[in-house]
């Protein structure tokens, strides 16, 4: 299936729930959700209490929006998750949260997840001194994230050393070296994705 290329503030309309794909913008009074924070198209506010698949169903795209995936990549850590030891909705989560471009955008290095991709795919960072491209490449406790040199004098990164950065537990920033390290692999207490992943576990177990 095709990339999504319309609009972004559309999604969150659709399920009803911020899912900061814009950036900066989200947190301002211009996002979409602050003034109409109903699903879009002629019969968006007058819609009928969702059937179960139906929840199963938004709660699935919600998770896939959120972390800016296609159904087949989302699908695939699905079955990834539930091939693992422990609990398949946890372990679809902490998979999906331990994207390098998520690691990127939670580090603060990028105002959303689909800025962190981009900056990733143009090969901004090392990890652990090496050169990276790939979004999807999965971090792991003690693996050190930093800009690459050549990129340290851009604007961006240049502004980004003067900030204050809060990041959540399982990871930490070094805003003047522009390097961040992730402490530990996240437990679903540490992520404070607004998903009801037993829901997409339901879904794709039918
Ligand atoms: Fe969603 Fe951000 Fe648009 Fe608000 S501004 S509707 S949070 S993408």
């Amino acid at each position: 299936m095709a990339r999504y290329t319309g609009p972004s503030c559309k999604l969150c309309r659709r399920e009803g729930q911020k899912l900061f794909l814009k950036g900066e913008r989200c947190y301002s009074t211009k996002c979409a959700m602050e003034k109409r924070a109903y699903a879009p198209g002629q019969h968006g506010q007058g819609r009928k209490k969702a059937s179960n698949y139906g929840l199963q169903l938004r709660e699935k795209q919600k998770a896939k929006r959120f972390y800016g995936l296609q159904e087949t990549q989302f699908r695939n850590y699905f079955e990834k998750a539930a091939a693992k030891p422990g609990i398949t909705g946890d372990n679809l989560l902490i998979m999906l949260e331990t994207r390098l471009d998520n690691t990127v955008f939670r580090m603060g290095f990028a105002s959303s997840r689909k800025e962190a991709r981009q900056l990733v795919t143009h090969g901004h960072f090392t990890v652990n001194g090496k050169k990276v491209d790939i979004p999807s490449q999965l971090v792991k406790a003690g693996d050190v994230i930093a800009v690459k040199e050549r990129s340290q004098s851009s604007p961006k990164f240049k502004e980004m050393k003067e900030m204050t950065i809060s990041t959540p537990e399982w990871v930490t920033i070094n805003t003047e070296k522009l390097e961040g390290k992730v402490l530990s692999v996240p437990t679903r207490a540490m992520i404070d994705t607004p998903v009801a992943e037993h829901l997409i576990v339901e879904l794709y177990s039918k």
